[in-house]
């Protein structure tokens, strides 16, 4: 069936091999799909709240003599245990990875109660004006700090950057002008929205409990992270968000004058302040330490990259079976290799055309109206190459040799 979708898709001939069209088109193996769904519903239970029935069945303890569930998997003995190998035994074995961070009935998310109802007229998104110049946009944050630079002003900023595996988070606090506060902070696993997340939180509890400031201003090139605080849907971070909710919510009832505001500033400008950070995060040389548990989030992720160079070990095991594969590579010069995220690097660069389309995936594959086809599966047809100086019109001829195409 994939097979099928995927020739409709790139106009391929009957006769290409399926793996190399299914990558060519994105389309990743059923069996690596399957199996990241499985992965992916063993984490779902745990966004469920504490008190949800599939967590008194994954209860793990020793069988009471008054259970609360009676089918709940503790109170399975070992061989039963061994005979179901169920979902919830593999989904509660999971669990003792990762780091429990959903908190959908926390306070601060109960609907009406929540600060975007309360008190929407004290945050705020800027974006500096994408239309200006550089220089133009880092003068409008230039103009904005020294608007702010009486002592009641405090200004966040901030950046994270990961490197191999490791996100490291430095943030800078201004009060009037001058420096204040400087934090670092490193983790290994986790995603940038979390790194993002928890240096916002630190840094808003530590200007939060300074005496006589009245506004905070948040810079930074992630406004993606910004807006999540205020995102009471079932997000992975709710244990950071409900934590800087509850500082932010103290904040504004101290005084009515109280309000935050949010502002994006992307790292092209390299304005000043957002370069310091910038500088100290990519110069900071973390130790780094494996963490016992990884964040919901940061797991799916992993399972996701998993199935995938899964999928890539296969094609590669495929491809050097002689499938006639051919390697291109990307403007790094490393080899393209499949994946279907944005429709997969090959459609990304020839998926806007059809017949573009349709003749490179008949070169990538060779599987195309040429003489090495022919001698393949239509021995009695012509297979020399028309400029007569080869014998067999091989895609090696045509791409590399052959003097009919030397204007290409
Ligand atoms: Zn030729």
């Amino acid at each position: 069936m994939q097979r099928r979708a995927a020739i409709w898709i790139l106009g391929a001939f009957k006769t290409s091999p399926s793996e190399g069209i299914e990558a060519l088109a994105g389309l990743i193996l059923v069996k690596y799909h399957i199996q990241k769904l499985t992965e992916r519903s063993l984490i779902c239970p745990f966004k469920l709240p504490e008190n949800h029935i599939i967590h008194q069945l994954m209860d793990n303890s020793s069988p009471q003599p008054n259970p609360s569930n009676p089918h709940a998997i503790g109170s399975l003995t070992n061989c039963q245990r061994n005979i179901a190998k169920g979902h919830i035994i593999d989904s509660k074995t999971k669990s003792y990875g990762i780091f429990p961070s959903f908190e959908p009935l926390h306070q601060e998310f109960t609907p009406g109660q929540q600060i975007s109802d309360i008190f929407s007229n004290r945050f705020s998104f800027n974006l500096v004006n994408k239309k200006e110049k550089n220089i133009n946009c880092a003068q409008e944050l230039n103009n904005l700090v020294l608007l702010n630079s009486s002592p009641s002003s405090a200004i966040i900023v901030f950046d994270t950057s990961i490197k191999d595996n490791i996100a490291t988070s430095i943030a800078h606090v201004h009060q009037a002008g001058s420096p204040l506060i400087k934090t670092i902070h490193h983790a290994s696993f986790i995603t940038s929205s979390e790194a993002e997340l928890f240096t916002m939180r630190y840094s808003i509890d530590q200007v939060c409990h300074k005496d006589n400031i009245s506004k905070i201003i948040v810079i930074t090139d992630s406004m993606h992270s910004a807006k999540c605080i205020f995102d009471s849907s079932a997000y992975p971070l709710q244990s950071h968000l409900a934590a800087i909710l509850s500082e932010l919510r103290l904040f504004f009832n101290k005084s009515q004058n109280n309000s935050i505001e949010f502002w994006k500033c992307p790292s092209r400008l390299k304005w000043r302040f957002h370069k310091d950070v910038d500088k100290d995060t990519k110069s900071f040389k973390p130790t780094p330490s494996l963490p016992c548990k990884i964040l919901w989030d940061y797991c799916r992720k992993k399972d996701s990259n998993d199935i995938i160079k899964q999928w890539k070990m296969c094609f590669q095991a495929l491809d050097s079976e002689g499938n006639n594969f051919l390697d291109l590579v990307d403007n790094d010069f490393n080899t393209i290799k499949p994946s279907y995220i944005k429709e997969g690097p090959w459609l990304q660069a020839f998926g806007h055309s059809n017949s573009l389309c349709a003749r490179a995936t008949q070169a990538i594959t060779n599987h195309a109206p040429i003489g090495e086809y022919h001698l393949r599966f239509f021995p009695n047809k012509q297979f020399s190459c028309p400029c007569n100086k080869y014998p067999i019109e091989t895609r090696r001829h045509i791409l590399h040799e052959c003097q009919r195409f030397n204007e290409y």
